[in-house]
């Protein structure tokens, strides 16, 4: 069978991490990638073989910097049939018209509003919803995280309610103009946060309220969760569907695994590329139940944790395979673990 034919619009945090897992699938193809500047990540771009398409307003500039660039990004869009868009929050919209007049399906990124796309995307919640459209929005880093635990939780029993705080970092590691540096902001100073209304993009019914606030880290996000259940679990209930659920991984906090700083190392000792962690690291001994409360604390890996979710997103536009089909291939071929973390 012929390979989806792939490109992405933006080549940053998110852009370069979905470009090299293309690179990985037996069944897709990356055509190239449009890059704006010709900055570090173009000459990246290069070192791996990796085709760059630019505006039409930057070929020149590409050129006095001897980086040779193989068209526009209309050239682009001609040659494949789905585009990621991975560009700042707010620009993938502006690009829609561009996508829409080449006929090519296009997966946007959390920053966009839900109204760019025709479905709000997470693969263990909806992905049959996201079969053969033309408009998909993989939603963000924090959405994508809550929308795993909270889908698989549902699995054993309904959710009557969700009430969330999310810790957020304050920048990506390669940020040098974002805050803060010296204190610790409500994000907003208002209930709920933008978070709990993104999860119901997804999740249309639920009752959920998040609140947010951001720390000086830039290594992942936390999320304090308390959800409400229609009917009594136990522990071992909670315990079980989350170690058996594909793309979250439990961390053994009495074997060293006591912070966002020490999930990393311990990816940064496994030789993850960039330390990226796809899976949702949920505390093992944080997980508490009480009849039908759930309590439990999680980490999210903000660069990397919607990139599994993009590869899905791919194969569903395309229908190029099932929901379980679609994460098993898309797993193994990104290594990602599951169950009790550390493992031997
Ligand atoms: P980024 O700034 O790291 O990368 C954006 C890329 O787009 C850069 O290469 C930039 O040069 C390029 N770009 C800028 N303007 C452009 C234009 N007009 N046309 C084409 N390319 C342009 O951003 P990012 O963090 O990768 O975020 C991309 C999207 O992913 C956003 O919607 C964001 O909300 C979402 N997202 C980000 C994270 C994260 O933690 N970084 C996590 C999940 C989702």
């Amino acid at each position: 069978m012929a390979r989806v034919r792939v490109g992405i619009n933006g080549f940053g945090t998110i852009g370069k991490r979905v470009a090299e897992a293309i690179m990985l699938q037996n069944d897709m193809e990356l055509v190239g990638v449009v890059k704006t500047k010709p900055d570090y990540a173009a000459y990246y771009a290069v070192s791996r073989g990796i085709p760059l398409y630019t505006i039409k307003e930057s070929i020149r500039e590409f050129e006095e910097n001897g980086i040779s660039v193989k068209g526009t990004i209309e050239d682009l869009l001609g040659e494949v049939d789905v585009v990621v868009d991975a560009t700042p929050g707010g620009v993938g919209e502006k690009y829609k018209p561009l996508y829409e007049k080449h006929g090519v399906k296009a997966i946007f990124q959390g920053g966009e509003e839900a109204r760019v796309a025709d479905v709000s995307f997470s693969t263990l919640c909806n992905y049959e919803e996201a079969l053969g459209k033309n408009y998909v929005r993989v939603v963000s880093c924090n959405t994508t995280a809550l929308l795993r635990s909270l889908c698989a939780l549902s699995s054993i029993a309904k959710i009557a309610s969700v009430r969330a705080t999310i810790i957020r970092r304050a920048a990506d590691p390669k940020e040098i103009k974002r805050g803060p540096v010296n204190a610790i902001v409500p994000n907003p100073a208002k209930v709920p946060s933008h978070h709990a209304l993104d999860v119901k993009t997804v999740l249309r019914d639920l009752d959920i309220v998040t609140m947010a606030a951001v720390v000086p880290t830039t290594l992942m996000h936390v999320h304090i969760i308390y959800v409400r259940l229609g009917s009594k679990v136990t522990r071992e209930d909670v315990v079980s569907v989350f170690e058996n659920t594909p793309r979250i991984v439990l961390a053994k906090a009495s074997a060293g695994l006591k912070s966002t700083a020490e999930v990393v190392e311990y990816f940064r000792d496994l030789g993850r590329k960039r330390y990226d962690i796809p899976e949702l690291v949920v505390w093992l001994e944080s997980i508490t139940v009480n009849g039908d409360e759930v309590m439990w604390m999680q980490a999210v890996h903000q660069e990397s944790i919607v990139v599994p979710e993009n590869i899905d997103a791919i194969r569903a536009v395309t229908k190029l395979a099932s929901r379980d089909e679609t994460i098993r291939v898309t797993d193994e071929s990104l290594g990602l673990i599951r169950g009790v973390i550390p493992k031997l």
